[in-house]
């Protein structure tokens, strides 16, 4: 219950900051009052002030620590863990979570001035991801289809992209579609396909414990979406991108 002080201010409201709010509690605060989305596979770097991911990384590891003391790891005497928490806190806000925390690499595109309307694919492209559900890595590869359309970007800069978006705690059907999403807006391409295949650490680690499981899936727009022929041809580039890797 808040108790009020006579003249209207509650306790808190009164009471010199001594103690101010954690600073995920600020930013949370922040999203929700600008409507801002902020789930697992969201990018909140457009909402992060100057020197907030430091006090972040801070407050992480500090939580880190007591998880690892909830485990009843004796973390005071225990060499091996002693620095566990600030590495760990590290490694999700700059490594593997930092397509939450990080704006998107510089992407320059280019106008197509040789009009190319010829599809092309780029693959495999390394993918690393955590899944939503239990944070463990989702680990795969992803071929990109494109027939270009107004605009074009180097082919590294896919590799770029799709590292950005997949460093997220993700579902892969959802990481796809996000990829997919920041592809058009960097280059609006006439057709855009995205295959990946990926083994999931929750199944092959924990759970079922299937070593060789992988999930498959793909997305298809523009023209690649109504032209069946061409949808057909990225499947079959795929394919002997795939086959030229197990030779
Ligand atoms: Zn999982």
């Amino acid at each position: 219950m808040t108790s009020t002080l006579p003249n209207g201010l509650s306790a808190r409201e009164a009471a010199p900051a001594t103690t101010p709010l954690p600073i995920s509690v600020r930013i949370r605060e922040r999203l929700r009052k600008e409507g801002v989305p902020f789930l697992a596979n969201d990018n909140i770097a457009n909402h992060l002030r100057e020197g907030e991911l430091d006090q972040l990384e801070i407050e992480v590891a500090g939580r880190v620590r007591e998880l690892l003391r909830s485990l009843v790891i004796d973390i005071e005497n225990d060499h091996n863990t002693e620095e566990t928490a600030e590495r760990v806190a590290k490694m999700y806000l700059h490594e593997v979570f930092k397509g939450r925390y990080h704006h998107q690499p510089k992407i320059a595109s280019f106008p197509n001035v040789k009009q190319l309307d010829e599809i092309y694919t780029v693959g495999p492209i390394s993918v690393r991801s955590a899944c939503s559900h239990h944070l463990v890595p989702i680990l795969g590869n992803c071929w990109i289809g494109i027939k270009p359309g107004e605009r074009v970007i180097g082919l590294s800069k896919f590799s770029r992209v799709a590292d950005w978006v997949f460093s997220r705690p993700h579902i892969q059907e959802e990481a796809v579609i996000i990829l997919a999403d920041e592809i058009e807006r960097l280059c609006q391409p006439l057709g855009l396909a995205i295959l990946v295949k990926a083994q999931h650490y929750c199944m092959k680690w924990r759970g079922v414990k299937e070593p060789q499981t992988s999930m498959v899936n793909s997305v298809v727009r523009g023209d690649f979406r109504h032209d069946a022929s061409l949808k057909q041809e990225f499947f079959e580039l795929v394919r002997q991108q795939e086959s030229l890797l197990s030779t």
